[in-house]
């Protein structure tokens, strides 16, 4: 349930509900927006009994969430949610650029991706240190050394860094390096997982799931932020249908749909739908178009040589060709890269 403060309430009236609600052993979240203040009731309601909250001062009135998941909810935070990641805002109108290697190979690798990235106007890298592979024979990432690689291409460069963690207990080190924690497709539900993300306090780009409902998605969300860290950002990366000509299918209409159900800032990953290089710059496109947060995209200096996913990563010289398209789609629908 949230309960939504008439625009003339005062700082007393919001205090008193978070004191009662706290009174009854539940939790509030306090939304300041420009339009009114609304504070989400955490936890069983019933705990309230016959409490009316909307005979109290300030209160304009309470509406319940029907959905599982709250804190995620767009009624939370009606205005919807931004992320910091450093300097870097999710959620504003600029979109934010995200690219570099599907996996960390090696130091010259990762410097040469940043720099190539950078060059074209990306905001962030990315880097893959652990890779969730299919088949246990295939290049399992770099791990620690990695994210060292990562680590210092990130800061050559002055870009901030994201890369996924794969288990909870590489976290204790795995946040000494990482600006932000990817959570991927594969473990979109290890629960325990996405529990521990959410105690680090550091931001998190949760995946879409392989064959994840919106609605699991959404719930995948609320277990980081129930845990404290609201710094959610979701990334559409494609879902297995019957097709076999892409890798997965973009659903490019989760780009609305989370906008409408969810105050969390969404990006859209072309190159893990697509599958093919040259399919991804229409799919980035779509997905700019449809309204995404921004971007992440694999480049790799040297894609024919990839350790992983080598037929879907972008040359620097073509990830600029498509940033600069993006530009002109991005005005057409009032944003900026
Ligand atoms: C990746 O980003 O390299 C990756 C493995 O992505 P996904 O989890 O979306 O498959
Ligand atoms: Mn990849």
């Amino acid at each position: 349930m949230i309960v939504l403060m008439k625009k003339n309430c005062t700082q007393q009236n919001v205090e008193a509900i978070v004191q009662l609600l706290k009174e009854y052993g539940l939790g509030a979240n306090l939304s300041t927006g420009s339009q009114a203040t609304v504070v989400g009731v955490l936890g069983d309601k019933t705990k309230l009994g016959g409490v009316n909250l909307e005979l109290m001062d300030g209160v304009e009135k309470c509406v319940p969430i029907m959905h599982s998941y709250k804190l995620a909810s767009r009624d939370m935070v009606p205005e919807g949610r931004t992320v910091q990641v450093g300097t870097v805002t999710f959620g504003g109108k600029k979109l934010v650029m995200i690219a570099g290697p599907c996996a960390v190979e090696n130091q010259e690798q990762i410097l040469q991706a940043a720099e190539g990235v950078k060059a074209a106007g990306a905001a962030m890298l990315r880097g893959g240190a652990f890779k969730p592979r299919t088949s246990p024979y295939s290049f399992q990432g770099t791990e620690e050394e990695g994210l060292k690689m990562l680590r210092r291409a990130g800061d050559e460069t002055g870009l901030p860094v994201v890369s996924e963690v794969t288990d909870h207990e590489q976290l204790a080190f795995a946040e000494k390096y990482c600006d932000m924690f990817q959570i991927g497709a594969r473990n979109m539900q290890n629960f325990r997982l996405l529990r521990a993300v959410g105690r680090t306090g550091i931001p998190v780009l949760l995946k879409r799931g392989i064959a994840s409902t919106i609605e699991e998605w959404l719930d995948a969300a609320e277990y980081i932020m129930s845990e404290g860290n609201s710094s959610v950002v979701l990334c559409e990366r494609g879902i297995r249908t019957f097709e076999t000509a892409t890798r997965n299918t973009l659903d490019v209409s989760a780009v609305p749909v989370i906008r409408e159900r969810s105050s969390l800032p969404i990006i859209v990953d072309p190159s893990h739908a697509a599958g093919k290089a040259s399919y991804v710059r229409a799919l980035a496109l779509a997905g700019v178009a449809a309204g995404a947060d921004g971007l992440i995209v694999e480049v790799h200096p040297n894609p024919k040589k990839a350790m992983s996913d080598a037929a879907q990563q972008l040359t620097p010289k073509a990830y600029t060709a498509l940033f600069q398209t993006a530009v002109k789609v991005a005005e057409a629908v009032g944003r900026t890269l």
